[in-house]
């Protein structure tokens, strides 16, 4: 069953200047992504910082206008409505209570003045979904699910480490029965001691309720864990699609070989790629590239490449590849 889908979403952010604050050009975030997630199914999204994967997360859940595309919800009933659109009122509050997201940063993401009780009562309490004596049982049930104790409800966030804010953070999104939870980096501020541990929980959430997750990370390692399909983006695009396993195995667009060169114990048999050093900063996304936008830092770069933009050409059964080596 199909939770959510986009087609073509675009972002583009305005610069603006001088004393009139004319739009003097545009940070083009993402150029088209195109994706589909089913109900109990995991994509991970993974590229480099600014590679578009935050705006993509961020324009599903109308934190962002998106510029140009669609983004289609599937309610319970199966029908599609298209949220880019102007929605009823019934609409609206169904798809802000099925589509939760969570950010790095648990600290900026709950309200400091708030107890946790009050965090994470409050989206129950907007969506009408128990009484407040209902609700301060239930507070009490989601801590304890997410490994943390009743009594801290009474406690502010500000007494609590990193790891146990995001648990927080995780308790109070899933508090309304998300069908579908947009993780984007949810462990990447914390110890790395802690990330496993929030890792398996939002792992073991998921087999007890079938949820959805769309998983951003810039760490290919810590998605190939999470998912059943994993989206490489560079520069505001999907550069290949792949089934996970079948991602690890058969690495096909070059930035995907050099981002698992970079993982430690992976070892690129090919010596043109332990030269690719993912350590710079990519192109800027104000003026991208012409062509692949890859093709500045490609070892594989051809006379095509900075001419064209590589069409997205199938290697396997729903492996797709945005390059011209694999043209079909
Ligand atoms: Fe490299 Fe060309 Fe493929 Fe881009 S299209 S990744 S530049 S070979
Ligand atoms: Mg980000």
């Amino acid at each position: 069953m199909k939770i959510l889908s986009t087609e073509g979403l675009k972002k583009f952010f305005p610069i603006k200047a001088g004393v009139f604050f004319q739009v003097v050009g545009h940070v083009r975030a993402m150029q088209s992504v195109t994706l589909e997630i089913s109900r109990g199914e995991t994509i991970g999204v993974v590229g480099e910082s600014g590679c578009g994967k935050s705006t993509l997360g961020r324009t599903i859940v109308k934190i962002y206008e998106p510029t140009g595309g669609k983004i289609l919800y599937h309610d319970e009933n199966g029908e599609e409505h298209d949220i880019t659109k102007g929605l009823g009122k019934n609409v609206r509050s169904k798809f802000r209570r099925d589509v939760q997201m969570i950010f790095q940063n648990p600290f900026d993401s709950l309200d400091p003045r708030m107890t946790v009780r009050d965090i994470i009562r409050e989206p129950i309490e907007a969506h009408n979904l128990l009484s407040k004596k209902e609700a301060e049982d239930y507070v009490g049930e989601l801590l304890m699910k997410v490994g943390l104790y009743p009594e801290y409800a009474q406690r502010y966030p500000h007494e609590f480490s990193g790891g146990q804010r995001q648990r927080i953070a995780i308790a109070r999104s899933i508090s309304v029965r998300p069908r579908l939870i947009i993780c984007d980096e949810p462990t990447s501020a914390l110890d790395v001691s802690v990330q496993s541990q929030i890792i398996n929980l939002l792992q073991e959430l998921r087999e007890e309720s079938e949820m959805s997750y769309i998983f951003i990370s810039h760490n290919l390692d810590v998605v190939h864990h999470m998912s059943d399909r994993i989206m490489v983006m560079y520069l505001g695009n999907v550069v290949e699609t792949a089934e996970a396993r079948e991602l690890f195995n058969n690495p096909a667009h070059p930035y995907t070989k050099a981002l698992m060169a970079s993982i430690p114990n992976w070892d690129p048999e090919d010596r043109k790629l332990q030269n690719i050093k993912l350590e710079g900063e990519p192109p800027s996304p104000i003026n991208p590239p012409s062509g692949c936008p890859f093709h500045p830092r490609c070892p594989y770069k051809m006379d095509i490449c900075s001419e064209e933009m590589p069409g997205n050409f199938e290697v396997a059964e729903g492996h797709k590849v945005a390059c011209w080596l694999h043209k079909t």
